[in-house]
């Protein structure tokens, strides 16, 4: 790094350097005060860095490596996959009938765009065994909303105004609540039990005539397969409930188990976690959602159908609980989707559950001696540690996330999920080789035995950053917005 990396951008400004040439103009001058009334025209010009184009240039590589990313290295970020994306779904987002086209085109011209959605469809009803599918929804949590808004307006549909309420498991990822709440549910928790999975008792206690659904997730956020589901499915739908699958990360039972075989009724997936959309720092994602035939009518309009071979916009669709996105979802991501289908073939996709879950059991059983571990069951594709042991020496779980930064590695999940105390929540995802696996290992022993025997420097971590430890309530309620000399 030279010294210019580490300024910020306001201090390498030069008053009169520019980043830009621009031609001559050739058309009339407009001055800003015939185009915006006086109220919202600045009094002073703002105070922006005066740089070449270089300079910004060589800005934004620097602050690029100091960030942490799939490409850059290792990122076992539990419950959120955070697997490589494959350059080719990038060349063909980018293919120019992808990119350039509009969505007030005429269905005649995009035809092949609507082939790839109606496909695109087709591909995830036969992977969740659902009956159909809508590519509306821009997230996972736009998915659980639309899903709970498709089975209110079931249950609404019935007369059966009564169900109010949704059960999620103590577990649970911490959008399902909030999205119960937000399409107007009231949460009721079930707890799981020593083995990390649903209380069937605690289920049976809780269910009643006021459920309108159970909203799981299999494997659970502690990585756990639910062995009990077909139990499950069968005391919620006898008392009229339906049942919501999270399937944010699929990587656990992607061509091995399928939700709609379970006995869901909705499903959710995230296709910029298990399907290699890029993800983090808030970029557009995708999350459809699947239904089995009796919620069909409901699906948000328009729907990706086909007819004789013509692929159109139905928006036919009466019963429709309506738009939940303008436009139809998140193409690009959606094209890169489709991508990693197709290349991947279905043996392929098998191949991805396999190594997903062999990797996370090695990395669990490996670390097991030096980390406690709640749940000492074989693992899906994530697993969880407790740093109890770490604690009892005045270490504690934010310190080892901290500590992990000087090994350069982004640190897993922690304090997630609630139900286990000093949480960490690993997942390798399968595209790691055996190389990087050990490396991070040995890394987290490292860490273990520093906090037996030089716990300082695991509690003052992290060492080698550009910032070192940051006070997290402070820098999340009061962020350097702008630099002030
Ligand atoms: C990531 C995730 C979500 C939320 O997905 P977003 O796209 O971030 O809204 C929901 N459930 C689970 C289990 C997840 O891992």
């Amino acid at each position: 790094m030279n010294n210019q990396d580490q300024s910020l951008i306001f201090e390498i400004s030069t008053p009169g350097r520019i980043g830009f040439s621009l031609p001559e103009m050739d058309v009339e001058a407009v001055s800003i005060e015939d185009i915006l009334p006086a109220e919202y025209i600045r009094e002073e010009a703002a105070e922006l860095p005066e740089v070449s184009e270089l300079d910004i240039m060589r800005h934004y590589t620097a602050l690029s490596h100091r960030n942490h990313g799939v490409d850059s290295g290792f990122y076992p970020l539990g419950s959120c996959t955070m697997k490589y994306n494959p350059k080719i779904n990038e060349n063909v987002a980018r293919i120019n009938g992808f990119a350039h086209i509009h969505p007030y085109q005429d269905e005649a011209v995009v035809q092949g765009a609507l082939e790839l959605m109606y496909d695109l469809q087709e591909h995830l009803i036969e992977i969740t065994g659902m009956d159909q599918v809508t590519l509306q929804p821009a997230a996972g949590a736009h998915g659980e909303w639309t899903g709970l808004m498709m089975i209110r307006a079931f249950h609404e549909a019935n007369g059966d105004s009564a169900r109010t309420k949704v059960i999620v498991p103590d577990s649970a990822h911490g959008t399902n609540p909030a999205s119960a709440t937000v399409a107007g549910f009231e949460t009721v928790t079930v707890k799981s039990n020593e083995y990390g999975l649903v209380d069937l008792e605690d289920l049976k206690r809780v269910v009643g005539p006021d459920t309108a659904a159970l909203m799981l997730t299999n494997p659970n956020t502690l990585g756990l397969f639910e062995e009990n589901i077909l139990e499950m499915a069968e005391i919620i739908h006898s008392a009229g409930g339906k049942l919501y699958y999270d399937g944010a990360n699929l990587n656990a039972v992607l061509s091995k188990a399928r939700p709609g075989d379970m006995g869901f009724d909705v499903v959710h997936l995230n296709l910029h976690k298990t399907f290699t959309g890029p993800h983090g720092g808030g970029g557009p994602g995708s999350g459809p959602v699947g239904v089995k035939s009796e919620l069909i009518r409901f699906l948000p309009k328009p729907l990706v159908a086909e007819k004789d071979g013509t692929f159109f916009l139905d928006y036919d669709r009466p019963e429709s609980i309506g738009r939940v996105k303008p436009y139809y979802g998140n193409f690009g991501i959606n094209v890169r989707a489709y991508t990693y289908i197709r290349s991947m073939g279905p043996d392929g996709l098998k191949a991805v559950t396999e190594n997903a879950v062999i990797n996370a059991n090695y990395m669990m059983r490996r670390l097991a001696p030096f980390y406690d571990l709640p749940f000492d069951r074989h693992c899906k594709h994530e697993f969880v540690l407790s740093g109890k042991r770490q604690k009892k020496l005045g270490v504690r779980t934010l310190d080892i996330a901290k500590r992990l930064l000087d090994f350069g590695y982004h640190p897993p999940t922690i304090y997630f999920p609630l139900n286990v105390e000093e949480c960490m929540m690993i997942e390798p995802t399968e595209t790691e080789s055996k190389e990087t696996l050990d490396a991070f290992i040995e890394a987290m022993i490292q860490i273990a035995k520093e906090a037996e025997e030089t716990p300082e420097i695991v509690q003052e971590a992290p060492h080698t950053t550009v910032i070192k430890r940051l006070d997290e309530t402070l820098a999340a309620r009061k962020p350097v917005l702008r630099y002030q000399a």
